[in-house]
């Protein structure tokens, strides 16, 4: 698979820990890190559940399980990526925080690996800027949950080199995935298209329009989603969503991408969706 056999990925949330485990599947050695221990072995024990889903399921054997979960080595140093031909960010949604995290990669990887961000909207060639390289720069954004989702969306940067696109193109497909590309702007075409239309579901709660049932039954029955916007919403995290939305708001500068209020409200009590078992429905 484009001769990929080392990878690290930084972060260990849902994102991280959902790239980490296809990886693995696909017998791939995989170095995950997260700010803390906890945090890596949180991520470590969501791969763990995740794929006894799947052995009973029958969709993999109890052996496959085993290897795979050995693939995977956790912890906080980055020196522990060292060895990776590729280390794919997938840290919370900021680019401070995204920032430093590639200095960091950048004093502990070798010289050739390529560096990916699996950012919802962030500036592929922003990010690309910090690095020694920007040309094995690229983004590679997975969609959640990773291990059920077809879709990669590849974000070539100003600076991207075929290389590293083809690179990036062929793996996507080595990992039973179908890669679409596009070009670095905010939100890319994925979020550029879902976020406008989550925030606006969101205006339509604050407003009282409909209670957050009715909207997402509305929009599944109606257009045929499979999951209403305000579903949506809380498992993508509403820290991210609002995250989105700023990021489309500033670097975009038109006011019809401006957060809703009322998302802004749900992330300042901490109520982040399914994360915290709470967002706009309560979870288990
Ligand atoms: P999450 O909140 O589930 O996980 C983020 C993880 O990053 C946490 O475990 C946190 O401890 C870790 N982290 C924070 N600072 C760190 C640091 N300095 N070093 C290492 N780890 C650090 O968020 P997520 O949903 O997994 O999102 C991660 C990234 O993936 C974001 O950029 C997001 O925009 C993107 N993304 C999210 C979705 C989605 O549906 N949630 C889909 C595609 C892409």
């Amino acid at each position: 698979m484009a001769d990929i056999k080392r990878v690290g990925v930084i972060g260990a949330g849902q994102m991280g820990n959902g790239i980490a485990q296809v990886f693995a599947v696909n017998g791939v050695d995989v170095v995950m890190l997260d700010i803390s221990d906890e945090a890596a072995a949180k991520g470590l024990a969501t791969i763990t559940k995740s794929l006894d889903k799947f052995v009973s399921k029958e969709k993999i054997s109890s052996a496959d399980r085993d290897a795979a979960l050995a693939r995977i080595k956790t912890g906080t140093d980055y020196a522990l990526i060292k060895d990776a031909q590729l280390v794919i960010e997938a840290a919370t949604e900021n680019l401070e925080l995204k920032r430093k995290i590639f200095e960091q990669i950048v004093a502990n990887a070798g010289d050739g690996a390529i560096l990916a961000s699996n950012t919802s909207s962030i500036s592929i060639t922003t990010l690309a800027a910090g690095t020694k390289n920007p040309s094995k720069f690229i983004g590679m954004h997975f969609m959640n949950p990773v291990p059920l989702m077809q879709l990669v969306e590849v974000i070539r940067g100003l600076d991207t080199d075929d290389e590293t696109y083809n690179t990036i193109m062929e793996l996507a497909k080595g990992l039973g995935k179908t890669p679409v590309a596009c070009n670095d702007f905010p939100g890319f075409v994925s979020n550029r298209i879902l976020l406008p239309m989550i925030n606006e579901a969101v205006y339509a709660l604050m407003e009282g329009v409909a209670d957050a049932q009715s909207i997402d039954q509305i929009m599944k029955l109606g257009m045929n989603h499979p999951m209403g916007p305000l579903s949506l919403a809380d498992l993508i995290g509403l820290d991210t969503c609002l995250a989105i939305m700023q990021v489309l708001h500033r670097d975009l500068g038109d006011s019809k991408y401006r957060p809703c209020p009322l998302l802004k409200k749900y992330v300042d009590a901490g109520h982040l969706g399914r994360k915290t078992g709470r967002g706009f429905y309560k979870y288990e």
